[in-house]
């Protein structure tokens, strides 16, 4: 599933091509997106020009004269910039066409992504109003964190993972920063201590910037903007490795569920 470093890695490799270029067409051949994409917005695109494109939380922002496109790649999708005519696979569902000769091709096997058009400020849509603040920006902050986790009982990972109190720490970045931070996932969110959350802080922000700078990764075959692959499972030291040693202290890793989702830590290097 594409996570922010899939979506950043995204943003950087299609910015450059669509930046100052003027939308000549939309092609939409699958509407039957995760929300339905309406055939109009064809006609409300063409003719504008592309102001910016940006990210928020796991949303590219496609900003334009007159509102902003607001794309998700949900659980399978890519976009990609391609000369316009390339050959259509099964799967690609609508290309962006500039006036450039190239376009912005979705392809998503899934279907869980989707394209809306917004009209005004995109950080008031409802998609995104209720958003907590970005990781590798400056609104997140140990003080931060530990006022949102006062006598709160959910569990530390749970509550990392939670998109209100801050967006895109994923189900892996979760585990690969908590046992960076030395912090096991089932405590209290509300017992984490100040050193704790800024260990925590650190380690969200490493295992992130990290993780795009590799170009983006997900467990399969991702590929980036420019059409190479992405990974970093190399890198992991807990996410899927149970039974086998920490990389540190040579302890067999451990396996456990929280909210139906898969965690990984290790029981001597985390407390
Ligand atoms: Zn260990």
């Amino acid at each position: 599933m594409p996570e922010l470093p899939e979506v950043e890695t995204t943003r950087r490799g299609v910015r450059e091509a669509l930046v100052g270029r003027t939308v000549a067409a939309f092609d939409l051949r699958e509407p039957r997106l995760r929300w339905h994409v309406d055939a109009a917005l064809a006609g409300t695109l063409t003719g504008q020009r592309i102001l910016d494109v940006r990210r928020r939380a796991k949303y590219l922002l496609i900003d334009l004269e007159r509102g902003s496109l607001i794309a998700h790649l949900g659980m399978s999708g890519s976009l990609r910039v391609m000369p316009q005519g390339s050959p259509r696979l099964l799967h690609d569902h609508y290309d962006l066409v500039l006036d450039s000769g190239q376009c912005l091709r979705f392809n998503d096997p899934r279907r869980f992504g989707s394209l809306l058009w917004c009209v005004g400020n995109p950080a008031e849509h409802p998609l995104l109003a209720n958003l907590g603040p970005e990781p590798l920006e400056d609104g997140l902050t140990a003080t931060y964190l530990a006022t949102r986790a006062r006598r709160r009982k959910a569990a530390v990972k749970l509550f990392l993972m939670d998109q209100r109190i801050v967006v895109g720490v994923g189900n892996i970045y979760a585990s690969e920063a908590l046992y960076r931070a030395g912090v096991r996932p089932r405590r209290a969110a509300g017992r984490i201590k100040a050193a704790e959350w800024q260990r925590i802080v650190d380690s969200v922000r490493a295992v992130l910037g990290e993780a795009i700078r590799q170009g983006g990764t997900t467990l399969r075959d991702y590929v980036n903007a420019d059409g190479t692959p992405g990974y970093f499972r190399q890198q992991l030291y807990v996410y899927e490795r149970a039974g086998e040693p920490c990389r540190r202290c040579r302890t067999p890793i451990r396996h456990l569920v929280q909210g139906q989702r898969s965690t990984y830590y290790c029981p001597e290097c985390q407390q």
